[in-house]
């Protein structure tokens, strides 16, 4: 469902060219957050000129772009120069305004699109597309309704009581369990709802969650899809800790599944681009569990960030060809991983006092990549950056991780 509703001809942009003006192929993006960040990295080393859309002076991605346009998402002067420079833009993030790239893709190639990058910033559209598309992917999303006025909340008490206990999520604007609510009674998701604000949310039915995981696919203007491996995710207080990406890390034929109903969901959304979708496994089903599909974030994802040092294509790779027109070719991971995420939590002791990570013992550790986004202050919650284990078996990079995360401090290593 991109805006024509068909696959359409990109003429490449090809690595290093300089037009007949002296201009050398730029490829934007909209946001300057890490994942902006390791885009340009993945950019400029294909020779591509970089530009960053994004107001904070400070941003991750701002700071190694050759150009960082400086104003707001909206500012109608900041994304007309952005179109200037670039011959093709993207985005890092999913809650940029679809009216932004809808103002871009008036002149330039804009991967993903408005109406798709709308359908994942809204959890009630994002659901009726899973929805739609079910047969196809074999996959549903939980049970859940709309609740978006108060006769809705009422009627959850008559007609959806199964839904508790649910967890109620706003429609818009959630990330890293932000907008979230969890509720065992019908008064407590009223008192959600009014501490929510009243705004249009979901509720969806609490799962027995046994596992949960990724598939990253990416899509080209051509209808090629290539995608990744699932890869299984371990989240401390909503936000993802660890992500577990081998062969083993989950029974295959749920993998097989997933990998193939994320292609389906990104066929039918006809996108261009790297799309993430999040899965759960839930008990039930076959002996291994069956799947349930989450939600997706229309960009790389944090859960794949290990393919930049275990992947001979990494998802941001993939990010600049598919927007720049260039082959996709099929990824092979050469190594086993784990990426341990790193929060601000890391510089801080029990006592909340500041310290520095031991990166000298974590780094004496083998196949240990340690990545920092460049943000200034640490905070606990802020993603700060993230280290990536990989070796040539899984046995030994579960024994680095475990010594890493040991001597970090960090969550989600009790399972392994
Ligand atoms: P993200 O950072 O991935 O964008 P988010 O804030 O958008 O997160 P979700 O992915 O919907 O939120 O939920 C966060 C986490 O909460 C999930 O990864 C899962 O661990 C748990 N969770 C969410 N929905 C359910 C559910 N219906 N049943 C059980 N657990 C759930
Ligand atoms: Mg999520």
């Amino acid at each position: 469902m991109n805006d024509s509703m068909h696959d359409v001809a990109m003429t490449p942009v090809l690595p290093g060219s300089v037009d007949s003006a002296g201009q050398r192929a730029t490829l934007g993006v909209l946001g300057g957050g890490q994942l902006g960040r390791m885009f340009v990295h993945a950019a400029q080393r294909l020779g591509y000129f970089t530009a960053v859309l994004e107001p904070d002076a400070q941003s991750p991605a701002g700071r190694v772009s050759h150009y960082h346009i400086q104003t707001d998402y909206n500012d109608p002067a900041g994304l007309a120069q952005l179109a200037q420079l670039c011959q093709a833009v993207t985005t890092e993030f999913e809650n940029v305004p679809a009216q932004a790239l809808q103002t871009l893709a008036l002149t330039r190639p804009v991967a993903p699109g408005a109406a798709v990058v709308g359908i994942a910033q809204n959890r009630i559209e994002e659901k009726t597309h899973f929805t739609a598309c079910a047969d196809v992917s074999g996959v549903r999303c939980a049970p859940y309704t709309v609740i978006e006025t108060p006769a809705q909340l009422q009627a959850v008490q008559h007609d959806r009581a199964d839904l508790l206990p649910g967890i109620l999520k706003t429609a818009r604007m959630g990330y890293d369990g932000k907008g979230q609510v969890r509720v065992k009674t019908a008064e407590e998701l009223a008192a959600a709802w009014a501490e929510l604000g009243g705004a249009a949310c979901v509720l969806e039915k609490m799962l027995p969650l046994t596992a949960e995981c990724s598939v990253l696919v990416a899509r080209g203007w051509d209808g090629q899809v290539v995608s990744f491996a699932p890869q299984r995710n371990v989240h401390v207080d909503g936000i993802l800790a660890v992500t577990h990406a081998y062969e083993e890390n989950m029974p295959p034929a749920l993998a097989g599944s997933a990998r193939d109903a994320a292609v389906s969901i990104a066929h039918h959304l006809g996108y261009v681009g790297v799309l993430c979708v999040e899965f759960f496994v839930v008990e039930g089903g076959s002996e291994h569990g069956s799947l349930v599909v989450n939600e997706m974030a229309p960009r790389p994802h944090n859960s794949g960030h290990y393919t930049l040092d275990a992947c001979d294509v990494s998802q941001f790779d993939m990010q600049v060809r598919a927007m720049a027109g260039l082959p996709l070719p099929t990824p092979r991971q050469h190594s086993p991983a784990i990426m341990l995420n790193l929060l601000g939590d890391v510089w801080f002791d029990s006592n909340g006092g500041r310290r520095e990570p031991d990166w000298l013992t974590v780094l004496s550790l083998p196949g240990t990549h340690l990545h920092l986004y460049g943000k200034l202050d640490a905070r606990v919650g802020r993603k700060m950056g993230h280290l990536t284990i990989t070796g040539s078996d899984v046995a030994s990079v579960k024994t680095v991780a475990r010594r890493a995360a040991g001597l970090l401090g960090l969550p989600g290593l009790d399972d392994i």
